[in-house]
């Protein structure tokens, strides 16, 4: 008999069928064993009468998180015990045999077989190996997978192609403290904090790329939104008109994947009871200088640098939210020294023809339109005080001919953790790496 998935199970009313995934819980009731199995589809639950002794004999020794294989018969429950925010909660299982798969060899440091497991960060994280297998936790990776699936799938559809670039450094191109310096052989090696240089360079080949890849930040924060390794999901496009032209690609891509999301994780988002993203066909612009006003103005707010700063962020969406009903929000024109070098000067060179991209209080993207003309980009690398024969393998592919051109880079954590409302990035992160943590 083919096995079949739990969730597959009321389509068997009355029919034997053989399932394999983990014991979630075992209770025994007088005489009758209930198991609760749980495989990646969902969890059904199973009844084993004395009646089948061999495997009421099994029944009795199994531990929570046993991997077992069921072979058993769908019944409908009666409508008393029906049990309607599950799948599978109009059918259990009459079991008719068990075999063993995979033993439990220690007692299970958490109880995952709740939904809400109420547990503090650090318990979740040290014990990630147990924790990972309860279903709200798994629906983060889930909704995770469909952000990657849809941004990727959007992109293709708008003629980007997906590329990958060396995470290995010969040198910390971008500069600034953030490097992570590593061995390699004879020579020292920074691990990528962007793959900013390489996509730009892609434009020169490919005109429109994106890439889905880790980049690695050693930045010493103890925040809720900053990791020391995260996922990017970066674009990069060539023949631009200006830097709107990629703030309405960026824009477009997050409602396609913002919608996909909505249609595709239904139940993940249920888990998190919370409404699903407000999705306005454009998103609002605001100056960087005006956001500042607003806040001063709306809030009381005074900003001591010519930066936003994340309590800034978290206002100023609230804002947008009331007058706008939009959860997404462009801050534009970033002054110059906020901005790396590469980043195109507006007509007025103070500023920059660049944005973040804030989503329910929060930055999760960078980008703009950068410089492409050679003599300007080596003219700008001197104002900030850096060699360019530092960049001489960067400034190669703006000798022949380099288009106007632009791109972002998203946090792929981030928009998982906006979307759910999660408290920590952490959490939407398999293995996450901090300052503190480097296990498991
Ligand atoms: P912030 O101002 O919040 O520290 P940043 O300006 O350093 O972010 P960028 O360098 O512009 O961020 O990176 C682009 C995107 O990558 C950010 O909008 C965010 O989504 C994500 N990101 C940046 N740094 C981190 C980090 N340390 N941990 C997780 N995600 C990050």
């Amino acid at each position: 008999m083919e096995r079949v998935l739990i969730s597959e199970s009321p389509k068997f009313i009355g029919q034997v069928i053989k399932i394999a995934g983990w014991v979630n819980v075992r209770r025994d009731h007088g005489k009758i064993i209930f198991i609760d199995i749980r495989d990646r589809s969902g969890i059904i639950q199973s009844v084993v009468i004395p009646d089948e002794k061999e495997t009421y004999e099994t029944a009795k020794t199994l531990k929570g998180e046993y991997s077992i294989e069921v072979e058993g018969l769908v019944k409908e429950r009666p409508a008393s015990a029906k049990k309607e925010d599950l799948i599978t909660g109009g059918v259990e299982m009459e079991v008719k045999k068990i075999k063993i798969l995979g033993k439990t060899y220690a007692e299970l440091p958490i109880d995952i077989s709740k939904e809400e497991m109420d547990l503090n960060l650090d318990t979740l994280l040290n014990n990630r190996v147990i924790s990972l297998r309860n279903d709200k936790i798994k629906a983060i990776f889930k909704v995770s997978a469909e952000i990657v699936r849809s941004y990727s799938e959007f992109l293709r559809k708008e003629g980007f192609l997906e590329i990958k670039t060396p995470k290995i450094l010969s040198s910390a191109t971008e500069g600034g403290a953030n490097f992570f310096k590593i061995k390699y052989f004879e020579k020292d090696a920074f691990l990528a904090q962007s793959p900013q240089f390489y996509k730009q360079s892609a434009v020169s080949f490919f005109e429109r790329v994106f890439e889905v890849g880790p980049v690695f930040r050693a930045e010493p924060h103890f925040t809720s939104r900053h990791v020391n390794e995260f996922t990017g999901l970066d674009a990069e496009m060539g023949f631009i008109n200006n830097f709107e032209d990629v703030m309405r690609e960026l824009e477009r891509t997050m409602s396609y994947v913002m919608k996909s999301v909505s249609k595709n994780c239904v139940q993940e988002i249920k888990k998190y009871n919370i409404e699903p993203p407000k999705i306005k066909n454009v998103f609002p612009r605001i100056k960087l200088t005006e956001a500042l006003d607003i806040l001063k103005k709306e809030f009381g707010k005074e900003i001591s640098g010519i930066d936003i700063d994340p309590e800034g962020e978290r206002l100023i969406s609230e804002w947008v939210k009331k007058k706008y009903k939009s959860d997404f929000v462009f801050l534009i024109h970033y002054p110059a020294g906020t901005r790396p070098f590469y980043t195109m000067p507006s007509a007025d060179p103070q500023f920059t023809e660049s944005f973040d991209l804030l989503f329910r209080g929060m930055e999760i993207a960078s980008g703009g339109q950068r410089i492409h003309d050679y003599e300007q980009l080596v003219r700008n690398i001197q104002k900030f005080k850096l060699n360019p024969n530092d960049f001489e393998d960067y400034l190669e592919n703006f000798k022949y001919g380099m288009p106007p051109h632009g791109g972002w880079g998203l946090g792929l954590e981030r928009i998982a953790q906006q979307i759910l409302g999660i408290s920590s990035i952490k959490e939407a992160i398999l293995f996450p790496r901090d300052v503190k943590r480097l296990t498991p």
